[in-house]
């Protein structure tokens, strides 16, 4: 009982959809019960004011340890109701919504995008980032854009323009680089594209320092990459 009313207010305090919460069986609190989670918040692998003074140690803060252990928290207790589930990985989970139960569809695109976008973010920054790009994607994004700054130019404009929270993302799609924005905490995998790197342009990622300048945000975000990790996952979207 003390488990079952500890999920009771867990799934209440949780903060997922009225679809998900109103589909909530009693069946599907049986099975979840004493259900380990497979999916774990990464740890930060730098300080929270190591991104200063372009990324403030609050924002850094409850961005990490309150935002995102929200989708973690949220993603397990969606796929713990299905047991078959808890083997696949995040990519997984989000490139195959369709064949998911009904009842975690949105569940799982919101908070596995979250974790998944999320857990990108962290990498993709780093203390002593920023400059010019290296590696491939220099060649990649000056083949593709012309030059950086008008990738950079480009990528901002994308991310000021969306309306609401969302994210602005260079992917590889069809053999080509983009800029694209999805909405929310949709990630690029579901529509078949590969994220390079992404932005979080929902205002929890930049208010407390920067309150309604977003384009302050963007573009002082630049000072913060990590060329070294955006290469890497370039190099996995080739293989993709
Ligand atoms: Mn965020």
């Amino acid at each position: 009982m003390i488990t079952n009313r500890r999920n009771f207010i867990y799934l209440l305090t949780a903060g997922t959809t009225a679809a998900f919460f109103g589909s909530v069986t009693k069946s599907s609190w049986a099975t979840s019960v004493n259900t380990p989670d497979v999916f774990k918040l990464p740890p930060l692998t730098y300080d929270y004011n190591a991104l200063e003074p372009h990324i403030d140690a609050a924002t850094m803060k409850f961005h990490h340890d309150k935002h995102h252990a929200a989708y973690v928290k949220n993603l397990n207790v969606a796929v713990n109701k299905y047991p078959q589930l808890k083997t696949k990985t995040v990519e997984e989970l989000l490139k195959n919504i369709d064949k998911l139960p009904k009842d975690i569809q949105t569940v799982v695109i919101n908070n596995g995008g979250g974790h998944l976008n999320h857990s990108m973010y962290w990498q993709i920054m780093g203390p002593k980032g920023g400059g010019a790009p290296t590696g491939e994607i220099a060649t990649a994004i000056k083949t593709q854009f012309g030059s950086f700054d008008t990738f950079k130019t480009q990528f901002n404009e994308a991310g000021t323009k969306l309306f609401g929270s969302g994210w602005v993302w260079l992917v590889r799609s069809k053999g080509q680089l983009k800029i694209v924005t999805t909405k929310n905490q949709d990630n690029p995998i579901s529509q078949g594209s590969y994220p390079i790197m992404g932005n979080d342009v929902w205002e929890h990622a930049y208010y407390l320092n920067y309150q309604n300048r977003r384009p302050d945000y963007l573009s002082a975000w630049w000072n913060v990459i990590n060329w070294t990790e955006v290469n890497q996952r370039f190099g996995k979207s080739l293989k993709a």
